[in-house]
């Protein structure tokens, strides 16, 4: 996904703050108003229970999903201490205390993971300090400093590793720094390995019961590579799941720790039959990227696998603030050069999601003309594109098979590599309508879904990378006068400009990306990724549409 998902520079993200959302933020200076506000902000998170079809699953399938969603929970537990750290303080008192108004706040603290708003730019909304989320979430030492961190690297390059690992939190100890383990330092990993391996009972399919054996092996070494490796062959089962440490978004210091989540997934066969189409292109999308032709790579793996799933749970990361809806894993590059990526889209999701937030915008935001072509298919294929790409394009720097595009980039790569996949969903509509996969019926109900779906995603928060490469979409198509405002107001499309812009936008993410250039990754987040006065302007305007939804599952 990004996983649909994520991460900014302190200095970018103090230029973001000073442009971003501010003024949006309501003054809480009264317990009235504190309690009215947080009341308000929840309606921005519309309540929906997501279905899910298990009458085809077996009885021991259905035991399966009872032991994974126990599972689910404590990979949950360990995201609150990774989520901010005093999220699990905040919440557990708050359990003990009653009253009207400290229902609302747990409600608040619930959907938050913690005390921090996610949608405006992590701001505190419970008494106490820091005032704003530290960047490094629960992850450093709250007042550590990237100097610091870099300093004790310096003075000590051994330590390198171990501090920018995927799997290790930092700590003070004596004054120094040091990287302990995530197999250490949290004291639920040996109940979720157990519970997994318990689980393993209940998992007829040969695979997946390998998976969730080594899956419990990893968490116990702190080493993924394997299990990532096994869930690559988990292919025919009707449940799937993702657990584990797997997205580095809450890590806004330098996206290097992975947070905890689960996903339990229960396959949808016949939606996932619907776009098989879309795999044997892969390779055509590689071939024909829009970025100097050294940079294509030689070896695509062609084995990506594309999932329609519904959710049954969701744990952790993925369910803090705004929820997940596709997500293209694993991230290690090389399970992915090995095994190509697993695509799965959670389509019982982007329907809640369709239905709750993006219709309700196109009807306020989008000239009237191209109202009746939101579209819940065009929503659907252009987010299945946009997982899809993200396994497009280099997963190395170019001429350097040793440095990851992710650490050349550091903070500001998850904003570029979601900007990436949804530039690219677009550009790849157009090769698949000239593939005569697509119609132009078809590509016209994508565009203007893309164009309502751009201020779906920008309001999803100052601290958001999704928002952030919306930024840079929006206002990068605007600037090449793609996007263009109508008399009334209203937004809607140049289509003579239309492609040429995407496929522009699309060459300067992808050469940054090859070139790992991390300058001129800051250099594109302050020009596009910012809030413009037409843009809050609009923005306000959907000031009663819900955000996101606040989703519960067959098991909570
Ligand atoms: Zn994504």
């Amino acid at each position: 996904m990004k996983r649909l998902t994520i991460l900014v520079c302190l200095s970018c993200f103090l230029i973001l703050n000073s442009c971003e959302q501010k003024k949006e933020v309501p003054q809480m200076n009264t317990q009235k108003t504190f309690i009215d506000t947080v009341k308000e902000r929840i309606t921005a998170y519309s309540p929906v229970k997501v279905a899910v079809d298990t009458s085809f699953l077996s009885a021991k399938e259905k035991l399966l999903l009872v032991k994974l969603a126990e599972a689910g929970k404590i990979a949950d537990e360990i995201f609150w201490q990774q989520s901010a750290h005093d999220a699990r303080s905040v919440r557990d008192s708050l359990a003990k205390s009653t009253g009207k108004d400290n229902e609302i706040l747990k409600q608040y603290v619930r959907i938050n993971y913690g005390p921090y708003d996610v949608i405006y730019g992590n701001e505190r909304f419970i008494p106490g300090e820091p005032k704003v989320r530290p960047l490094g979430a629960g992850f450093y030492p709250i007042d550590m400093t990237k100097d610091e961190f870099e300093k004790a690297i310096a003075e000590n390059p051994s330590l390198k590793s171990q501090f920018e690992d995927l799997y290790t939190v930092i700590v003070r100890e004596n004054g120094k720094l040091k990287a302990i383990p995530y197999s250490q330092y949290y004291s639920e990993i040996e109940a979720l390995a157990s519970k997994l391996e318990e689980a393993s009972k209940y998992a007829e399919d040969k695979q997946l019961n390998a998976y969730l054996i080594s899956r419990a092996k990893a968490l116990r070494t702190n080493d993924y590579f394997e299990s990532d490796m096994k869930w690559m062959d988990v292919k025919s089962s009707n449940i799937d799941i993702v657990i584990g440490p797997i997205e580095t978004y809450q890590d806004q210091l330098f996206g290097y720790k992975a947070s905890f989540e689960a996903v339990i997934m229960v396959k949808d066969w016949k939606a996932t039959k619907q776009f098989e189409m879309f795999k044997k292109h892969i390779t055509y999308f590689e071939k024909n990227l829009p970025e100097d032709p050294k940079f294509i790579r030689s070896n695509i793996n062609e084995e990506s696998q594309l999932n329609l799933v519904n959710v049954a749970y969701y744990g952790g990361d993925c369910q803090k603030g705004t929820k997940t809806i596709a997500a293209s894993l694993p991230n290690d590059p090389r399970v992915r050069e090995a095994k190509g990526g697993k695509n799965s889209m959670y389509l019982n999701m982007m329907k809640a999601k369709f239905e709750k937030n993006l219709v309700p915008i196109a009807n306020i935001i989008l000239d009237k003309d191209l109202i009746p072509f939101i579209d819940e298919d065009a929503f659907i294929t252009s987010t299945t594109l946009h997982e899809v790409s993200h396994t497009l394009g280099r997963g190395y720097v170019y001429g350097n098979n040793k440095l990851e595009v992710r650490t050349a980039l550091k903070e500001r790569y998850s904003a570029l590599e979601e900007c990436k996949a949804d530039i690219l969903s677009m550009y790849n509509h157009l090769h698949l309508l000239n593939l005569k996969e697509f119609n132009d019926d078809m590509i016209k109900k994508a565009r203007v879904t893309y164009l309502a779906g751009l201020f779906r995603s920008i309001r999803f928060g100052t601290e958001s990378a999704h928002a952030k490469a919306n930024l840079i979409q929006f206002n990068y198509l605007r600037e090449k006068g793609a996007i263009v405002v109508d008399k009334d107001g209203k937004y809607k499309l140049d289509e003579s400009k239309f492609w040429d812009a995407v496929k522009g936008l699309a060459n300067l993410i992808l050469t940054i990306q090859a070139t790992g250039d991390y300058a001129k990754a800051g250099e594109i987040l302050s020009k596009y990724a910012k809030m413009t006065p037409e843009l809050e302007q609009a923005i306000k305007t959907l000031q009663n549409v819900p955000r996101d939804i606040d989703s519960s599952y067959l098991f909570e």
